[in-house]
């Protein structure tokens, strides 16, 4: 669910972020450039402010082509979007290339932080060379369309199966070979992206290298106010805080596989086999909750039986279905609004796409969308009545109220305090969404709360955001190995698996080698889509719910805290959201949390009961790998 919701935010931020052009941009042979006055009269100062009014109309124009392209999918909207892309990047370029022949030595703090943000704010620092750059445009969207275009055919053209099928596979069949199969199928399309891969990392570190980092993974680093070796220490710090916590859970899960599998399939005290976890990247193990339940059969509430029974009016199905929806997201307002924070403007649900339309393709990956620098925002989703898509709609707008509160900042600083932050939000306040808040928004009738139902309802939740943790560092740590160019392309397939059972515990379920080429098999690394935010985003959300819920005067086991209709604790969140990116993080981090340090012990604490359990379960074992 975490992935999946945010991929297209990013893909959109990373045209926004930097956000984007304007009627000002002229086509000069075939070469677009920035609008300039006299470049050497500008100062620093002039420069920003110009880029600033330069992105607002061309971010507009941005996200309206893409919103189109991803509401109606046609060959006409692919097209349109394509030429806009390329148009922001060649201005993208432009400006990059404009930065250096600044005078920054009378610059602000404030200037120089937005000159900063021009420079790290691509992931894919391109070359100058055009040559070089159309190559390396060609190569991504080749490596995008090999993933996006990816099956696996066993029998030929008519036993093809796409990623979906295969990951339904994983996460419902219980039979070894089957999910064996699957999970060595999907890995059968991207070998032929290591090539392509490596020449990617080459001209993205030569575009690195022009902006004055020592390789892209320093450019990605870069975005953190610190020194890229301080930021690898930070997040090696944040892993160790809350690794007890996967050890346990690890060797209480890999004892039920052992249970399921056999000794022979799944080792006593080694690391586990990757395609068993229910996921394809073993990144979140929620699907087999079944094999895992602490106490069969003691039923938390159930959200999902409770949106379903849910009456609403309509004149047809679709109508009722609709109106469904709409009553979903105006309870995950409400939980904003609650705070104090204000309501989503009437726009916002004429323009979203709440459900997937019957006439037409979408994409339904849900997302969250600033249209211009007004109030016109929006999510996409194909909403159902689940549980997992009511937690989503929080998370949707959590980004949604990030864009709201920070709209009077200039372009250039319509972000997240850093890239964690913006993904963390909506998923601080669904922590909040505990048995008594449910009750109280009229959605469930009564909750029964006891200790077996709390450790179920836990284990639940540490399938997913536990489990998430040691893989979404190390999909980044893998790549800054690799633009170092410590990780060459004869190691890639082995250094992935060292980081993946050094920090996961878990291993290949059949041999592989450097013909294979496995990060490939995961969006994010053809996509090249940095992932340190997922993690960062998923140690941050305990954070912020552990100081809102101070903030709130809680008392009691950080579990039971719902930050719910405390107007206070809204203003504090309200104000952090208004900084957008304008200073640095630790600032925000203040404003919200009344520390400048990001922190996991909330993890633990907010993990307590579970911990408790498992640690009971796990006495004797032999754990660890
Ligand atoms: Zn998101």
């Amino acid at each position: 669910m975490l992935n999946k919701s945010k991929i297209n935010f990013i893909a959109l931020a990373a045209v926004l972020a930097l956000s984007a052009c304007s009627g000002e941009l002229t086509v000069d042979d075939g070469k677009v450039k920035a609008s300039m006055g006299n470049k050497k009269q500008e100062t620093a100062k002039e420069f920003v402010d110009r880029v600033n009014q330069e992105l607002i109309p061309m971010s507009e124009e941005g996200a309206k082509t893409a919103w189109v392209a991803a509401t109606y999918i046609t060959d006409d909207t692919q097209m349109l979007e394509a030429l806009n892309s390329e148009k922001f990047l060649a201005y993208n370029s432009e400006i990059i290339e404009q930065t250096k022949d600044l005078d920054l030595a009378d610059a602000d703090a404030k200037t120089l932080r937005a000159i900063n943000i021009i420079k790290t704010g691509s992931t894919l620092p391109a070359p100058n060379d055009a040559i070089k750059r159309a190559e390396l445009a060609t190569i991504m969207s080749g490596l995008g369309a090999t993933y996006g275009k990816g099956k696996y055919c066993p029998n030929g053209p008519d036993s093809c199966k796409n990623l979906g099928e295969l990951s339904k596979t994983l996460a419902t069949s219980r039979d070894y070979n089957e999910q064996l199969e699957a999970w060595v199928g999907w890995r059968t399309i991207s070998p032929e992206m290591k090539k392509d891969y490596s020449r990617f990392v080459e001209l993205s570190n030569e575009g690195a290298k022009e902006l004055g980092f020592a390789n892209t993974g320093d450019l990605w680093k870069g975005g953190y106010d610190m020194t890229s070796a301080e930021f690898e220490a930070e997040s090696e710090k944040l892993w160790n805080q809350v690794k007890p916590l996967y050890d346990e859970l690890h060797c209480y899960v890999r004892d039920e596989l052992v249970e399921q599998y056999g000794a022979d399939k799944v080792s006593k005290d080694g690391p586990m086999p990757a395609h068993l976890m229910g996921n394809m990247w073993s990144q979140q193990w929620g699907e087999i909750y079944d094999l895992v339940e602490p106490y069969p059969g003691v039923a938390e509430f159930n959200v999902t039986s409770a949106l379903e029974a849910m009456q609403v009016e309509g004149n047809n199905e679709q109508d009722k279905k609709m109106n469904k929806a709409v009553k979903m997201v105006n309870m995950a307002e409400e939980f904003f609004t609650s705070l104090g924070l204000p309501a989503l403007p009437e726009s916002f649900y004429e323009k979203s796409l709440f459900l997937k339309p019957r006439d037409r393709d979408v994409v339904c990956h849900a997302s969250a969308w600033p249209m211009d620098d007004k109030d016109d925002v929006r999510i996409k989703m194909c909403i159902e009545p689940t549980s997992e898509e009511f937690t989503t709609i929080y998370h949707e707008l959590g980004h949604i109220y990030y864009f709201m509160m920070q709209k009077d900042q200039p372009a250039l600083f319509k972000a997240g305090a850093h890239d964690g932050f913006h993904e963390g939000i909506g998923d601080t306040l669904t922590l909040s969404m505990t048995p008594k808040y449910l009750q109280q928004i009229g959605l469930v009738e009564s909750v029964e709360s006891n200790e077996q139902a709390i450790v179920n309802q836990q284990m639940k939740l540490a399938l997913d955001k536990i489990a998430f943790l040691p893989f979404s560092k190390l999909v980044d740590q893998w790549r800054w190995d690799v633009f170092a160019g410590k990780t060459t392309p004869e190691t890639y397939n082995a250094d992935w698996w060292k980081l993946r059972t050094k920090y996961q515990g878990i291993i290949p379920p059949v041999e592989r080698s450097e013909a294979d080429f496995d990060p490939g098999a995961k969006y994010h690394i053809p996509g090249n889509t940095p992932y340190t935010r997922y993690f960062l985003a998923h140690i941050l959300q305990f954070q912020f719910h552990k100081s809102l819920c101070e903030t709130a005067g809680h008392t009691g086991p950080l579990h039971e805290c719902s930050i719910y209709g405390n107007k206070e604790v809204g203003k504090r969140l309200g104000d952090m959201l208004a900084m957008g990116s304008s200073q640095p993080w630790p600032d925000a981090m203040q404003a919200v949390a009344g520390t400048r340090e990001m922190d996991g012990s909330a993890i633990i604490e907010y993990f307590d009961p579970l911990m408790t359990y498992l640690k009971k379960e796990n006495a004797g074992k032999t754990c660890g790998w």
